[in-house]
């Protein structure tokens, strides 16, 4: 066998090594005997000096007129698109979604990249009135200066281009620090970007783990923004970090999404949609339906089919088309998600498929576990209550809407629900109701647009929205103009 491909960081336009002088492993969680290649195990003096660089960059870059930083940003998402199957694979290789998934992760930072090139043209402010004579007013938007970007491994390409694109075309450069279980590609991205024409300086890739680069990208005084995608005990840190200097940051975490059946929904449709939902990325999204409140009058039926359909899904290697749920992670994760499986055997759950890591044929060679289903939950559980991050669902029999409310309202997160029923009464009241960011009627808890606001109420976040023109309001200061042309002294509120 070959020796690995080592990669480099990307700081102000060169491929260099660490200070480090080390490299770590980016294995391949369906075959831990393969890696995905080898990335610079970075530490603070990499930061700082991404950290310059893009500060270098961030003086002719904020002056780049944003229709042709748009330019870039099209050709990019050019390069994307004829590129899409050879990155959609190496995901699949560094993380195990499936292959399908992985095309559309890819695909996600095509529409990203497209729909921010196009915001290069728009950047839209206001001109208003002034309450005095011959003065006007307006908003414009100004960038921030070198934001840090520091994201997680379950949507490797999509979250980085959810961050970069926006950052960019508001006239901002970044250092971007990704997962360190999936840097390969955000470095697709990086790379692509660089081909696309993106001057030097202006986007910086940083490999390596939290501690001993993500932490420093946050303290460092010269990063005016931050955004981080991850855990929530993570997030908490870098809040305390970047409170200290009023750094402007914007936090997505944790989730505990729930799909709510009711007595007249679909069963075919919510059944078919649970199994998405709770599964598919391996319950790895942040969004996945890990809850499902079920009205007791259609709960057994709904149980018996989704616990059939359930252990009937081919777990495997992502890159065979076959697959259709993909390993989990890492070790760590395997760990915490058979830790969950006790509490919930603990708190009496009925465990009704699934339960444990599989390790049959060729299983054994990377990290693998049943999609799990627990039965006859109460809503207090901690199964229930905490993130789990697996193919772990929970459900939930529930007597009547009101208390399905109750119950989905009734944890800390508040990132995305949904209700399947046919009642356009209980659709309403649910979209006015469930206190999450985003809300799903007859379709599962996954699958957000890039032109939409995406983000969670409560714990899940710090209030911001990624994603559509709200992501804009992150990456970018308003600046209020107001120019008098009246050629004396007037005085607002005053000389009325
Ligand atoms: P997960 O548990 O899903 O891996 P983490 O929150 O641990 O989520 O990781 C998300 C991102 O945050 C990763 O890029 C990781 O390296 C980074 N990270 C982890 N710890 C820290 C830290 N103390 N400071 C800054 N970044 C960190
Ligand atoms: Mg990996």
């Amino acid at each position: 066998m070959a020796p690995p491909k080592i990669y480099k960081n990307f700081v102000g336009g060169e491929w260099v090594e660490s200070a480090s002088g080390e490299a770590f492993d980016n294995l391949n969680p369906a075959n831990c005997s393969e890696l995905a290649g080898q990335f610079q195990k970075s530490n603070s003096s990499d930061v700082a000096a991404a950290v310059a660089a893009a500060t270098d960059a961030y003086h002719s870059w904020r002056l780049t007129p944003p229709p042709k930083r748009g330019e870039i940003l099209f050709r990019a998402g050019r390069l994307l698109m004829e590129r899409k199957e050879v990155f959609a694979e190496a995901m699949t290789r560094e993380m195990g979604k499936v292959l399908d998934e992985a095309r559309g992760d890819v695909q996600e930072a095509i529409d990203m990249t497209f729909y921010m090139a196009g915001e290069g043209r728009r950047l839209f402010g206001q001109t208003t009135t002034s309450e005095l004579p011959d003065k006007s007013c307006m908003s414009v938007r100004s960038p921030i200066g070198v934001c840090g970007l520091i994201t997680p491994w379950n949507f490797p390409m999509a979250i980085p281009a959810w961050k970069i694109m926006p950052a960019l075309i508001c006239g901002n450069t970044v250092v971007i620090k990704p997962a360190e279980d999936t840097p390969l590609s955000a470095y697709n991205l990086v790379k692509t970007l660089d081909e696309a024409g993106v001057p030097r300086g202006v986007v910086n890739f940083v490999a390596g783990f939290g501690p001993d680069a993500g932490a420093p990208l946050a303290e460092h005084s010269a990063a005016r923004a931050i955004s981080f995608t991850g855990s929530s005990e993570v997030g908490r840190t870098i809040a305390q970090t970047c409170a200290g200097s009023f750094k402007h940051l914007t936090l997505e975490m944790g989730g505990k999404n729930i799909m709510i059946v009711m007595e007249d929904a679909n069963l075919d449709l919510a059944i078919e949609g649970a199994l998405w939902g709770a599964f598919g990325t391996t319950g790895q999204r942040c969004t996945a339906t890990s809850r499902i409140a079920v009205h007791k009058a259609v709960y057994a039926e709904f149980a018996k089919r989704f616990v059939e359909r359930a252990r009937g899904l081919r777990v495997g290697d992502g890159l065979d088309p076959k697959t259709q749920v993909g390993p989990i992670i890492n070790e760590s994760q395997l760990k915490t998600i058979e830790q969950y499986v006790g509490i919930g055997r603990e708190e009496s759950a009925k465990l009704l498929a699934g339960g444990e890591r599989l390790t049959g044929g060729n299983l054994a060679k990377g990290f693998f576990f049943a999609p799990t289903v627990f039965g006859d939950c109460d809503a207090k559980m901690r199964i229930c209550q905490e993130e789990i991050f697996g193919p772990v669902a929970s459900l939930i029999p529930v007597s009547s809407f009101d208390q399905a409310l109750e119950v989905a309202n009734g944890v800390v997160y508040g990132l995305s629900s949904s209700i399947y029923t046919r009642d356009v009464n209980k659709a309403f009241r649910a979209m006015r109701d469930l206190d999450t960011g985003i809300v799903y009627v007859n379709a599962p808890t996954i699958g957000a647009e890039t032109h939409l606001p995406f983000g969670g109420t409560k714990q899940t976040g710090n209030g911001h929205r990624e994603a559509a023109v709200t992501a804009l309001d992150f990456y970018s200061e308003w600046k209020t103009l107001y120019i008098d042309y009246s050629d004396k002294l007037q005085r607002a509120q005053i000389d009325t």
